[in-house]
């Protein structure tokens, strides 16, 4: 399937994020960055595709994944930097980064996992202006992570249906 395949199929979660980000505007939030739209959006639900919030930091699954259960975690603050994260901040994105590791291992039984951040446009972040860390499963003998940027993805799975097995599989408190 080839990036208009997939554009076509998540258009009707990409018009959510468009909302949610008009809901943080008139909220006053930033208006322009939508994992902001997506923090000011409230707790977990299959709606935001948030899967755990704690005080400081959130996950969230890619509404353009690279694998099945791709999950993003963040702070909830804008920041770009990690050096921008205070102690807490940063103990707090480790912490929820260790989870979202449990939770896909528990939820899909990968062969191995991908887990790291593109720290500015130039490497590859697409939302360089608020730090978020990628966690993704992957399986032996799966498209290299290189070949499913270019974007040869397989999505055998909805968003809801990832949504469902990470939150349901999320260590609890
Ligand atoms: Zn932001």
């Amino acid at each position: 399937m080839g990036e208009s395949g997939l554009e076509q199929l998540w258009a009707g979660w990409r018009r959510d994020y468009v909302v949610s980000a008009t809901v943080a505007e008139r909220d006053g939030s930033e208006p322009d960055c939508v994992f902001c739209a997506i923090a000011a959006s409230g707790p977990p639900r299959v709606d935001n595709l948030v899967v755990w919030r704690s005080d400081l930091s959130f996950a969230v699954l890619n509404a353009y994944p690279y694998a099945s259960g791709h999950l993003l975690v963040m702070p909830l603050r804008h920041l770009a930097q990690l050096d921008e994260l205070s102690s807490e901040e940063s103990a707090d994105l480790w912490c929820g980064t260790r989870l979202a590791v449990s939770a896909i291992t528990d939820a899909y039984d990968p062969d191995g996992i991908n887990m790291g951040a593109n720290l500015g446009r130039a490497a590859g972040a697409g939302i360089p202006g608020h730090l978020h860390l990628h966690v993704l499963p992957r399986w032996s003998g799966d498209t290299n992570f290189m070949t499913t940027v270019a974007g040869v993805r397989v999505m055998p799975e909805s968003l809801a249906v990832g949504w469902e097995r990470l939150h349901g599989a999320w260590p609890p408190p």
